[in-house]
């Protein structure tokens, strides 16, 4: 037995499943996850001492590469001050300013501790605007795990087999209304269904949480104004695109401006941060400037918001990285479209920047059903011939993968060499 698998073993017996975060158990793809010891740049490494090529790099978050000198610097500095105040910093200033002055859309924010929170927030405050009660999400869409959008939802609760978790009340579940992802017309239907009902539009402006899935053009639009015709809000979830897509987020590449925006992550460089943030007149609703209530004892936390600037301002001072990040994604999918011309193969794969994700299926995909009609097995043997040959990707084809500036080209030539190895080992 491996260390990992000792472990894992024993943590079954404490933890639900073994884990803290269901996907992380390897259900989707079989066998047994890797208990991991540490990480630097561009490798993770497990417990039984072995290296992987990180290709998801805890996420999102680790867009430079993992231990990235400055954020470290950052967090070491910070510590030596206290961990926790409960009272309000300098940083938290610093950091709503560069948010504000990074995410186009973006007046006002308040700092939370993950991105469910950011999420759950967002939807508050919109229901507490319109004065609505309903919310149309999109089927494959991950919001995090507020009862609200357990619904249809991707990532995780694909995998585990329970869309609609057990726990969410009927009443609840009652006021998410959802669409297929690119389908602005079933928007529009639900839309005239449930007239001056609907609070808010909340999607991924691309897709992470059903592999990555981008908005066909004239979606991201449509959807705008249709929620400029019924007086909803739109809400963009950027926990994944935001500040990777590019400095200001998919809003800032696509040039569509949300009404409010939930971030994660990346706002964290590691550390358990989220936000949300967006219009001055719909933040204002937001206690104590307004009525409508969220707080957060760790909110704001020192050594987390230290992490967080010192990654956004690293990404705000140099905007060579996007174009990095752009190469490293283009170089990778092409070594990849190389191996398909060259053996005949019929797989899909979407690509935006630093996104990625290789289907098995030889259909477009661009919606949540089209993923799932994915052939799974072959993707469980696709991982672990991955994993065998020393990259580390996400454990489920409901996920899209970030890459990091911290991979060389070397290493990306070792990536396509995997790929190239892995799929002809699947196909046989
Ligand atoms: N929103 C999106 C788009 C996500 O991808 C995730 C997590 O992966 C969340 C929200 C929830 O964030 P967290 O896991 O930090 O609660």
């Amino acid at each position: 037995m491996t260390t990992s698998e000792q472990l894992f073993e024993k943590a079954k017996t404490l933890i639900p499943g073994g884990v803290n975060s269901p996907v992380r158990a390897f259900r989707a793809v079989g066998g047994s996850p890797l208990f991991i010891k540490s990480a630097k740049g561009p490798f993770l490494y497990d417990e039984d001492g072995r290296q992987y090529i990180e290709l998801i790099n805890s996420w999102g978050p680790m867009i430079l590469g993992h231990a990235f000198e400055p954020v470290e610097k950052a967090v070491r500095d910070a510590i030596q001050h206290s961990f926790s105040f409960g009272a309000p910093t300098r940083k938290e200033v610093e950091m709503a300013e560069l948010i504000t002055w990074m995410v186009p859309s973006v007046d006002k924010v308040r700092m939370v501790n993950s991105g469910t929170e950011a999420t759950m927030s967002a939807i508050r405050v919109a229901r507490g605007f319109t004065g609505r009660d309903k919310l149309i999400k999109f089927e494959g869409c991950y919001h995090g795990h507020g009862d609200s959008f357990l619904i249809a939802a991707g990532s995780g609760a694909v995998t585990m087999g329970v869309p609609d978790s057990p726990g969410v009340t009927k009443a609840t579940a009652a006021d998410t209304l959802t669409a297929p992802f690119n389908d602005l017309a079933a928007v529009e239907l639900l839309f005239e269904n449930n007239h001056n009902q609907v609070a808010a539009v909340i999607l991924e402006p691309v897709v992470g949480n059903m592999g990555c899935v981008l908005p066909e053009p004239g979606f991201l639009e449509g959807i705008r104004a249709l929620c400029d015709k019924h007086g909803a809000i739109l809400i963009f979830d950027e926990v994944m695109t935001g500040f990777r897509l590019a400095k200001g987020g998919a809003q800032e590449r696509f040039g569509i401006l949300p009404d409010l925006t939930t971030m994660g992550k990346i706002i964290g460089g590691g550390m358990p941060v989220g936000a949300y943030g967006g219009r001055a007149d719909i933040m204002n609703q937001v206690s104590p400037a307004g009525p409508v209530y969220q707080a957060g004892t760790l909110s704001g936390n020192p050594i987390a918001m230290s992490a967080g600037l010192a990654m956004l301002r690293y990404l705000n001072d140099h905007s060579d990285v996007y174009m990095q990040l752009e190469a490293i994604g283009n170089k990778l999918v092409a070594g990849f479209s190389a191996t398909f011309e060259k053996f005949g193969m019929t797989y899909t794969i979407n690509h935006i920047g630093s996104m990625y994700t290789l289907f098995m299926t030889d259909q477009p995909v661009t919606n949540f059903s089209e993923a799932k009609s994915c052939d799974l097995r072959s993707f469980g043997r696709y991982f672990h011939a991955m994993l065998d040959r020393g990259v580390y990707l996400a454990p489920s084809q409901f996920e899209s993968l970030f890459l990091s500036t911290a991979l060389t080209d070397t290493l990306v030539e070792q990536v396509i060499q995997a790929n190239e190895e892995s799929l002809l080992e699947v196909m046989n």
